[in-house]
């Protein structure tokens, strides 16, 4: 499961469906980020099992 971010931002996404799912100029990693913020649209969704990865 990737997770990533915008190069501008420090804030990750790991769900595809996520409105600010970086889909250009961003860095991307496999493991859970250890610097950085947790994006909270990605966590709300994780929560409603609605996150598609
Ligand atoms: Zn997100």
């Amino acid at each position: 499961m990737p997770y990533r971010r915008k190069r501008s931002s420090d804030t990750w996404h790991w769900c595809r469906n996520c409105s600010n799912w970086p889909t250009s100029d961003f860095v991307e990693q496999s493991s859970k980020p250890t610097t950085g913020e947790l994006d909270n649209e990605c966590q709300a969704k994780v929560a409603a099992g609605s996150c598609s990865r």
